[in-house]
């Protein structure tokens, strides 16, 4: 299939690499992937597998490695709104599956790396690219070297960079961004013992989001995101903000200091929010490597998954010869615009922490007061439903009914009703 050592090498070997390797691989294409670290590897990143995401892992018959290694299935959810909003819900199944999981990255990553192995691609662990090589303006390759040893040229006929948000690829081929906003957030989270929650909590404070989900080794993962505004003064006492904002989340402040913190705390002001041309001559991007989004949302890696599965068939078709692999790449990147757009504004409007209006309060505690209509609200945080299709006026017009939505004022629906009842909702 075309010049070149192989026919794909991908760099990066986390839930976006590892899983576009895999489903290469599976097809019979000749697959190298790179990274940096060695499996298993932790990395900075609370760990919500959304339902979609965790349907994704069922088809490629990966679920079972989660849950065989005791990883908690949550299937309710508590979302806190403040002010007594209270709504609890159960997740909409999708695609055969009706649970979102936590797997630690540790295990979540192996799991992935194991299976594309299996699947034949060739990893290198512990291995850093250094270069993209070039030629005619065509991306021929990489160089970089394993630990301690020379540095080697690999060549493919395509180099898909999986590199994360600061992705080498991305930057050596000068992928152009758009859609780009200032980092908004910053997060902190650990991991706690002795506090085991059945269920998914979620809490909305002025200027705050909270999550806290059951994760392995009978472990809490709890999660705090802020206004990045705020970072430097928090800086001088992380911990303390963080407990700090846990106390103002009814008992979970009391909760968490009964139990005792496995971990430590980690915190990361580094959340930036565009997307990035993920295609040219030679090389295309997948993952956080081409599109990133502040942690608030939990989205990043049911995104990461979800790419690898359109970037992979598009691949397939390419270098398979059923379309021309240019044009299988521009229609991947419609395709995955068009799925994750909803999701990354509802994400910034989530970040922005804006109080909500009382119209918006109305609309909560209409959600609130109907199960159904909660179930199907949780469902579009998850992005479950897209928020697109979720958040629209015909939404708020059947829920406040057509005296409640005369009292939202016409500010609160304008612009799109998405903007105004997502991320407002505190
Ligand atoms: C605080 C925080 C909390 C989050 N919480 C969630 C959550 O609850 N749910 C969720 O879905 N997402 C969450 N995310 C987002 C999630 O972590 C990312 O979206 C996801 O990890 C992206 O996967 P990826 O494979 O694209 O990139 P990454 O996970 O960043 O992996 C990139 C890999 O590339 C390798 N690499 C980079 N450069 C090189 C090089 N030059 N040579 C070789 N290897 C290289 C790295 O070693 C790394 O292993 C969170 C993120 C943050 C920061």
């Amino acid at each position: 299939m075309g010049a070149g050592r192989y026919d794909v090498i991908v760099v990066g070997a986390r839930v976006a690499g590892a899983a576009t390797a895999m489903l290469l691989a599976r097809q019979g294409l000749r697959v190298l992937a790179v990274d940096r670290v060695s499996f298993p590897s932790d990395t900075v990143s609370s760990h919500q597998l959304q339902v979609p995401g965790a349907a994704l892992l069922y088809r490629w018959g990966l679920l079972g490695q989660l849950t065989a290694a005791a990883t908690p299935p949550v299937r309710r959810v508590r979302f806190d709104a403040g002010g007594g909003l209270v709504m609890d819900g159960q997740f909409p199944g999708h695609d055969g599956v009706d649970a979102l999981y936590s797997p630690r990255r540790t295990l979540l990553d192996s799991v992935l790396v194991e299976a594309a192995r299996e699947a034949g691609a060739e990893i290198r662990e512990n291995f850093r690219v250094t270069q993209v090589t070039a030629s005619g303006g065509r991306v021929t390759g990489i160089r970089g070297s394993a630990r301690g040893r020379p540095a080697v040229t690999e060549t493919a006929s395509l180099v898909i960079g999986a590199d994360g948000k600061r992705s080498l690829v991305a930057a050596a081929v000068g992928a152009r961004r758009y859609r780009e906003r200032p980092v908004r957030s910053f997060a902190s989270y650990s991991y706690w013992a002795g506090i085991p929650v059945p269920d998914g909590e979620l809490y909305q404070r002025p200027g705050r989001a909270v999550a806290v989900f059951p994760t392995n080794d009978e472990l809490t993962m709890v999660y705090v995101a802020a206004p990045v505004t705020e970072f430097a003064s928090a800086r001088t006492n992380l911990e303390g903000h963080y407990l700090r904002t846990l106390d103002q989340c009814a008992d979970l402040g009391e909760r968490v200091r009964s139990g005792s913190r496995a971990e430590r705390l980690r915190t990361t002001p580094d959340q930036p929010n565009t997307f990035r041309r993920p295609h040219g001559p030679g090389w295309a991007l997948v993952g956080d490597a081409g599109v990133v989004m502040d942690s608030v949302s939990a989205q990043g890696m049911t995104n990461a998954l979800r790419d690898a599965s359109y970037l992979s068939a598009a691949v397939i078709a390419g270098l398979g010869g059923s379309r021309p692999l240019a044009a299988a790449l521009r229609g991947h990147q419609r395709r995955r615009d068009r799925a994750i757009r909803g999701m990354y504004d509802f994400t910034l409007g989530l970040a922005a922490f804006s109080r909500a209006t009382p119209g918006q309060r109305r609309f909560l505690a209409a959600v609130a007061a109907d199960q159904r209509e909660t179930d199907r609200f949780l469902g579009a945080f998850a992005g479950i439903v897209p928020p697109e299709q979720y958040f629209t006026l015909g939404t708020v017009v059947r829920i406040l009914g057509p005296r409640g939505i005369r009292k939202y004022r016409t500010s609160e629906v304008g612009g799109t009703a998405a903007r105004a009842v997502s991320g407002r909702v505190t």
